[in-house]
């Protein structure tokens, strides 16, 4: 199976536990990265708040399909709950007719800052993984909690993602993707790099990678206000560990929505009382245009 298979695959639950030491040593490639000598504010902020969510009930479990975050209820009456991120630890899944692949480092360290920033985005805002706190358009059916397998799980997520989403927040994020795409002829990256990259500018757009198909179930009207910053985060992963020269328009543009985009969290955790260390970090993390209000495209430079 091939990256791109893998990312139209099912989501599969349950998926064998990643082993803690696998599990601890993506984290310390994460705190080098966080700590290497020519690391950006926002590039140790960043880093910071991933390991600070790691704190959150996380389960890691090696994906056996799509990645993603489940959140697992104990109950459907109790409140609290905790995430299984699946991403891509030890392997590629294999099913008969898909190759093992092996993956490199960074690929498997930019799909796990890929998953654990919808952790960090849940938490930060807690609205089903929505982005931002904007005022949703509609009102959110109650959440149904129903049974599944040895734990309970909101069947109606995409439902309630569907009414939670604020359209305006939702085509400035789209907008800001797009405006990266025009960006990236100038960001200096191999054939293969600048593809990959593309491709999951269109995928946080909600659409195919590197194509108009829109994504099943959401698509562009919804998807951007779910991935946005996970996409942004992963892509952002990426040029750090290949080492791609930040002086270009592209780079500084991705830096500067990654950057914004880690303020409105923090802004967010301390809104519903969730502030922690990561918060000292961002001090240094330069504030840019409050995205809902003025200019159209948060990264028009
Ligand atoms: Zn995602």
């Amino acid at each position: 199976m091939t990256w791109l298979e893998g990312l139209f695959a099912p989501r599969v639950r349950g998926g064998e536990t990643v082993p803690q030491s696998l599990v601890a040593k993506h984290f310390d490639e994460l705190t080098k990265l966080g700590n290497s000598p020519g690391a950006t504010p926002t590039q140790r902020a960043l880093i910071r708040e991933i390991i600070d969510t790691r704190a959150h009930d996380v389960n890691f479990l090696n994906s056996a399909g799509q990645p993603h975050v489940d959140r697992n209820y104990p109950d459907k009456d109790r409140p609290g709950y905790d995430y299984d991120v699946h991403y891509y630890a030890a392997r590629m899944p294999r099913r008969p007719g898909w190759q093992d692949t092996k993956l490199p480092l960074w690929e498997r360290l930019g799909d796990l800052v890929h998953e654990m920033t919808h952790v960090a985005v849940d938490r930060a805002y807690g609205k089903d993984f929505i982005n931002y706190s904007a005022v949703p358009r509609g009102t959110p059916p109650p959440p149904n909690i129903k049974k599944d397998g040895k734990t309970y799980r909101i069947i109606n997520e995409l439902e309630r993602q569907t009414a939670g989403i604020n359209p305006d927040a939702n085509r400035i994020a789209s907008s800001n993707l797009s405006h990266l795409k025009r960006l990236l002829g100038s960001a200096r990256l191999s054939e293969e790099e600048r593809k990959r990259v593309d491709g999951w500018l269109d995928y946080g757009r909600g659409y195919g990678l590197g194509g108009p198909v829109q994504l099943p179930g959401k698509g562009p009207d919804v998807t951007p206000s779910l991935e946005y910053d996970a996409v942004l985060n992963q892509v952002y992963l990426w040029l750090i560990q290949w080492r791609t020269p930040r002086d270009t328009d592209f780079f500084k543009a991705l830096e500067e929505a990654v950057g914004d985009a880690l303020s409105k969290r923090a802004e967010a955790r301390k809104v519903v009382g969730l502030a922690d260390e990561t918060d000292e970090a961002l001090r240094a993390v330069p504030i840019v245009p409050e995205l809902l209000e003025g200019a159209e495209l948060l990264v028009a430079l």
